[in-house]
């Protein structure tokens, strides 16, 4: 158990060694060059060393587990492991927020004002309720501008990097606020988490299969049953299955931002999504022209023009019914 998680320590702090020299280099010289940049090196610094902190205690506390559950499952395996993703899957959407986005951004209430009541306004109308509204010091960090909602029921908030503030208008921010919560009424991160948890229990199923078959460990050479063993082969040669499974994956996530745009759409905030979202594109430097197949393959968001044409056809739509 303990050379398992001192090997994925000692994985970690390779990979961050390999990485490090590539991140710098995006980060103080392509980020720097077209303005992006707004780290310095100490907070560089201190962001890397936070992560390999959260990797050493998450592994710490995930791989004895799942090492355990191996070890005692027995016939149940499948069930038990299923069982163990949503926990991770649960576990994960209620940390990032609370804990680990905290260790990395400052989140201060957004000052009484109208674009505070104008959001709670935008709550009340969706019937999506919101406690809090936040702004985060992405600033601190890069130029790019975002928002989001986070936490469930009474517990939502909503986020709003200081960037957008500073780059688009009350309704723009509020277009943008609305989509996020479109999100929301669609459900989206519950169905994309059902959607983790059937691919887990495919991925599961498979390791099983590894597991239970002491050749395929054989054939790599490992000439013990070792479950650790089998269980970074397996992620290993998971690789290239999850290349065509992603297409699929990107297709649902993108068509859930047609959605939430729509639905924007349905609260009159159209025009406001429009000219947000061009301010947003201009500002982030997107590209216009992109290669369908890499989009298909890697763009969790539809393109620009895209969105835009997929918005004209709901201003065309709701122009005809009224
Ligand atoms: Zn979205």
């Amino acid at each position: 158990m303990l050379q398992a998680y001192l090997f994925i320590i000692v994985l970690t702090l390779f990979n961050l060694v390999i990485d490090v020299p590539f991140a710098l280099y995006r980060t103080f010289v392509i980020e720097e060059k077209w303005g992006y940049n707004k780290t310095t090196k100490g907070t560089f610094a201190c962001d890397r060393l936070k992560g390999l902190l959260i990797t050493c205690v998450l592994a710490g506390l995930f791989m004895p587990l799942i090492l355990w559950i191996i070890h005692v499952a027995g016939s149940a395996l499948i069930p038990c492991l299923m069982g163990f993703s949503i926990f991770v899957i649960l576990f994960v959407n209620l940390l990032v927020p609370v804990v680990i986005l905290p260790m990395f951004f400052t989140f201060t209430d957004l000052d009484e004002g109208e674009l505070r009541t104008a959001i709670f306004a935008e709550s009340e109308k969706t019937a999506i309720p919101v406690s809090q509204i936040k702004v985060i010091d992405g600033s601190k960090r890069s130029s790019h501008s975002n928002a989001f909602v986070t936490g469930f029921g009474s517990f939502r908030k909503v986020v709003l990097f200081d960037t957008l503030m500073n780059t688009h208008s009350k309704d723009e921010i509020l277009a943008i606020v609305n989509h996020e919560l479109g999100h929301v009424a669609h459900m989206h991160v519950l169905k994309f988490a059902a959607i983790s948890i059937v691919k887990l229990t495919i991925i599961f199923s498979l390791f099983s299969l590894v597991l239970n078959n002491p050749e395929i460990l054989l054939s790599f050479g490992v000439n013990h049953t070792s479950a650790f063993m089998a269980l970074l082969l397996f992620t290993t040669i998971l690789d290239p299955f999850n290349f065509p499974l992603q297409f699929g994956e990107m297709y649902i996530i993108r068509k859930a931002e047609y959605e939430a745009d729509a639905y924007a759409c349905t609260y009159n905030h159209a025009e406001g999504l429009k000219s947000g979202l061009i301010i947003l594109f201009k500002h982030n430097k997107g590209h216009l022209i992109v290669d369908p197949l890499w989009s298909a393959l890697n763009n969790s968001h539809p393109t620009l023009i895209e969105r835009l044409q997929a918005i004209d056809k709901q201003i065309a739509v709701s122009d005809k019914n009224n």
